[in-house]
């Protein structure tokens, strides 16, 4: 038995096709999980098992956020890490995270999750590389399963620690061979290669500055062998820069290159501090960047040069970091501030609002290195989210519905679809109970802060 859905009567019905079509009045027909049809709303079935009328609503693809780690959302404002650069502010959050749980890593991812899916993602990656107290991945990938959003779980590690010259404190590094072992558990238990996937490994050792150079060799060989994709940290500021280049006498691109890690199967969070010849590279090789503007903002670490790098051909996909940076998690947020910064840095027509959606869709699957989303056309997923335009915050804003949803206050989704299924309906989340997994996060969150004490 096929199910099929229809989105009818849209405002504007984004569809970032080959054309980068807006169809005013627009509808997609949807069977199960694949999207079946996209045009006017008059040349579309008008039945179908169910139909969600999309008058007053911009229709487009579901956001894809590359770069996150959900645990964080435990450790928001933490009043020591509230001021740091990147070295400082981790070392000041490394004891606390710690004393991590199990459970704590799934219900952050919950409430990650949540945040993101009410703010228009429908795919994302998590990097998860601390693993304290009996901690997995299969703890977050279970969340996901549950809220029912795509996900790339990123099997992240840190092996460095400070006896060895790293930066985390021993106690929470782990052996290089525990590491590579169980990364290739995650992968042959749920990593769906196929068309669709709704769970991808990722092989993801956390930074330069946190593991080995053998690991990260070793690493990436694991991922060709299994093809999956890489993901790691890369020149995010000066000190970043200064470390790549004492310790290893290279620039960070360098050594990414030396260890392997380019290619399309990769793709590494931040390069604020890339330089010309690496962003060269990274296009030529197809290598692909996560820019998470609200962190490098948060943390001082710069302007990441994105209108060089999409014209240089690399791979841009949006980020919104984890919220001990951010401390946000809401992705049309950072989609304004990817507007923003790179004005701030570049000029005011260095980037408009639609290559800033186009960025956090299109630039997002391909950085993921998927070619079955991020466009509402025939044959690719059905992730498609709905904002609704009667609102304050677009008040005198609707001459351009799409580019309102950028230079507006950013606004939470009315609907969102997933693979198919309506997950917010209303603006309300279907897959769980929100307010419940409020109060537990709320509760874990003070745990966690009184246990550093
Ligand atoms: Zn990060």
């Amino acid at each position: 038995m096929t199910k099929t859905l229809l989105i009818k009567n849209a405002r504007v019905l984004v569809t970032m096709d080959d054309e980068r079509r807006e169809i005013a009045g627009g509808a997609v027909y949807i069977r199960d999980n694949v999207i079946e049809q996209v045009g006017s709303s008059a040349d579309l079935p008008q039945q179908a098992d169910e139909i969600i009328d999309a008058a007053n609503h911009v229709v487009m693809p579901g956001l894809v956020n590359t770069h996150h780690h959900m645990y964080q959302s435990l450790t928001r404002v933490i009043p020591a890490a509230q001021n740091g650069e990147l070295f400082n502010w981790l070392t000041n959050l490394y004891p606390i995270w710690a004393n991590l749980t199990p459970e704590m890593v799934n219900v952050s991812t919950l409430a990650a999750m949540s945040e993101l899916i009410l703010s228009g993602c429908t795919t994302s990656s998590d990097h998860l590389y601390i693993y304290p107290n009996g901690c997995k991945l299969d703890d977050s990938i279970e969340a996901a399963g549950k809220i029912g959003m795509r996900f790339h779980a990123a099997r992240g590690s840190m092996s460095v620690g400070q006896s060895k010259g790293g930066l985390p404190p021993d106690r929470v590094v782990e052996e290089e061979g525990a590491i590579l072992k169980d990364t290739q558990r995650l992968i042959e238990t749920y990593h769906d290669a196929g068309r669709y996937a709704m769970q991808r490994i990722v092989v993801a050792p956390c930074s330069p500055f946190s593991v080995s150079r053998d690991l990260m060799k070793e690493a990436a060989a694991l991922a060709r062998n299994f093809g999956v994709s890489l993901h790691t940290h890369l020149a995010e500021n000066a000190n970043d820069i200064a470390y790549s280049r004492e310790k290893f006498n290279m620039t960070p691109a360098e050594y990414a290159e030396d260890c392997g890690w380019v290619g399309r199967d990769v793709w590494h969070a931040h390069c604020v501090q890339l330089d010309d010849d690496g962003i060269y590279m990274f296009g030529r090789t197809g290598t692909g960047i996560a820019h998470c503007p609200c962190s490098n903002m948060r943390l001082a670490s710069g302007i990441a040069p994105i209108r060089k790098m999409l014209d240089s051909g690399v791979p841009v996909g949006l980020g919104v970091d984890g919220c001990a940076s951010n401390d946000s998690g809401h992705m049309m947020g950072e989609v304004r501030q990817a507007m923003l910064l790179q004005r701030v840095g570049f000029g005011p027509d260095a980037m408009t609002a639609r290559q800033a959606l186009e960025m956090a869709t299109l630039g997002g699957a391909k950085v993921l290195n998927r070619d079955d989303i991020g466009a509402l056309k025939p044959g690719m997923a059905a992730d498609i989210v709905m904002f609704k335009l009667d609102t304050i915050g677009f008040a005198g804003a609707l001459h351009d519905p799409v580019a309102a949803l950028v230079f507006c206050t950013p606004p939470n989704v009315s609907h969102s679809i997933i693979n198919g299924k309506v997950v917010v309906r209303d603006g309300v989340l279907c897959t769980i109970d929100l307010p419940v997994v409020i109060e537990r996060h709320n509760a874990l969150a003070h745990q966690l802060a009184q246990a550093a004490r």
